[in-house]
């Protein structure tokens, strides 16, 4: 059929329809659940930087209301061997001034803030002074690097991919590198450490690669719904498959009750002759022996000729007997589109089509609407198709073509089968609409009889020609429903 390469196309198209916002479904989900995860990250290593900074502000506030300016064990300085980010301890006792101005100034600083206050941050050496003024002025120097509590941290410092910085005033440390790809989704994470006294940001960065995607449930999803998809297109095509059976079917009891009226009909024309021949051979057969003397030779040959008369009549009835199994249906005239009812009849032969070789080529500008018995005209359209089928099984494969063309002109719509088989001999064309005419073996010889009975039916007609360069041309003619032209 020639709607199958479409077909196969509309489930591609849904397969992909389908399985596409799957597919970036589950990547956004695991890159929610990756930025999450690193949220969650960043968020604990601001809360454990923040809490080392924090430390240092009330260390401070202890020595300033702890130490006298006249206790000269200095026990300040045994600080950093308990908190090991501190690395010195500056003292100012009252009355004495700071050996480095920067340290003075940031007193004066502290003293209006009532906090510490940052005297001096060195980020390429990684350090910082941290200085409070009370009576006894104090100064820590911290270690960045030991800011970080390792123990605590929530991931693992050398093979983590998230990078951990600091950053204040232009200047950054990095505390944890990570590895930060030029491809993907960037997740990003700034905070203010939570002190005032240390202004530092907490920064980090994640970079998620195209490889950390979860390519393995992408692939499983996209495979289920063709799988899916499989099914329910198997599912479809036996549904197909049964339709076209049951209506193939439904077409051969139609074609059979239909044969029985030509088959009448034919009969009535076949049988008749020959009962003519009977009845004047015997008639002459009975003058001849009544005759004085009798003509026995004239009248036997009289006879035999009477005989074999009666004999074809014996056949055609024959004939009959072997076709005929039910009665003829009833023709209903309506509005039909020919390019419907060639649209079922193809659809029914699609497989024989197919196993001719045959894809059919279509030519119509539109719907052509016309007065017929749908049921009668599906039948005439069938046989046309598959008398063409059977022409067209005499030539080659490769020269195997068949064109359909739908037109309207004036009152009439008109369907053109033109078969590339080997055409109508002269001979044959006068007889092809005849009861029984056939020069197919095993034909009955009723096909194109019927069709032209229906055709005429339906007010239409149905002509055969050749065509002027290959093959038979067989062309239908019916009353158009609405006629071209007018209004
Ligand atoms: P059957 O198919 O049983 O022979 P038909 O009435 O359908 O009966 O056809 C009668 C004859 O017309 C066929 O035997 C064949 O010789 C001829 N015929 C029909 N269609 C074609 C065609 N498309 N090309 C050539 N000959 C055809």
């Amino acid at each position: 059929m020639w709607n199958s390469p479409r077909a196969q196309g509309w489930w591609i198209l849904a397969w992909l329809a389908v399985s596409l916002p799957g597919v970036v479904w589950i990547g956004h989900n695991a890159l929610e659940q990756l930025r999450e995860a690193f949220e969650t990250d960043a968020r604990i290593v601001h809360r454990l930087l923040s809490q080392r900074a924090v430390q240092h502000d009330a260390i401070l506030s202890m020595l300033a209301l702890l130490q006298s300016s006249s206790d000269a064990t200095r026990p300040e300085q045994r600080l950093p061997s308990v908190y090991p980010q501190i690395l010195a301890v500056k003292r100012r006792d009252g009355g004495q001034a700071w050996d480095e101005p920067r340290f003075a100034a940031a007193e004066r600083q502290s003293r209006q803030a009532r906090r510490p206050v940052l005297a001096a941050a060195d980020f390429a050496k990684a350090r910082y002074w941290l200085v409070l003024a009370a009576d006894t002025g104090y100064a820590l120097q911290i270690d960045m690097r030991g800011l970080a509590p390792w123990s605590e941290w929530p991931m693992r410092p050398e093979t983590s991919s998230v990078r951990v910085m600091l950053e204040y005033a232009g200047q950054r440390l990095v505390l944890q590198p990570g590895s930060i790809g030029s491809t993907g989704w960037r997740f990003d994470f700034a905070k203010h450490l939570a002190t005032d006294s240390q202004p530092f940001d907490v920064v980090a960065v994640s970079q998620v690669g195209w490889s950390q995607l979860p390519w393995g449930w992408m692939l499983a999803w996209v495979a289920l719904v063709a799988v899916l998809l499989a099914g329910v297109q198997g599912a479809h095509r036996q549904r197909e498959a049964r339709r076209r059976a049951e209506a193939l079917l439904r077409l051969g009891k139609v074609a059979r009750l239909n044969a029985l009226g030509e088959l009448a009909a034919g009969m009535a024309h076949e049988v008749n002759q020959p009962l003519a021949a009977v009845l004047a051979n015997t008639q002459a057969a009975k003058r001849l022996l009544a005759d004085t003397p009798p003509d026995i030779e004239t009248a036997q040959s009289a006879m035999a000729s009477a005989v074999q008369q009666a004999q074809r009549a014996a056949e055609v009835v024959g004939r009959l007997r072997r076709a005929v199994d039910a009665p003829e249906g009833a023709t209903e005239i309506a509005a039909v589109d020919l390019h419907t009812a060639l649209s079922r009849a193809l659809y029914l032969l699609a497989p024989q089509l197919q196993a001719c070789g045959v894809t059919p080529a279509l030519q119509a500008a539109g719907a052509v609407n016309v007065l017929a018995d749908p049921v009668a005209l599906e039948q005439v359209i069938h046989n046309l198709l598959l008398n063409a089928m059977q022409a067209l099984e005499r030539v080659p494969r490769g020269e195997r073509t068949l064109t359909l063309s739908l037109n309207a002109a004036a009152a009439q719509g008109a369907l053109i089968v033109h078969d590339s088989g080997p055409g109508i001999a002269a001979d044959v064309l006068p007889r092809l609409f005849d009861p029984f005419f056939t020069t197919r073996d095993g034909g009955l010889g009723l096909g194109l009889s019927l069709c032209e009975t229906l055709a005429t039916r339906m007010n239409g007609t149905l002509t055969a020609a050749n065509h002027a360069t290959r093959g038979a041309v067989f062309t239908l003619r019916l009353p158009l429903a609405e006629a071209v032209g007018t209004p």
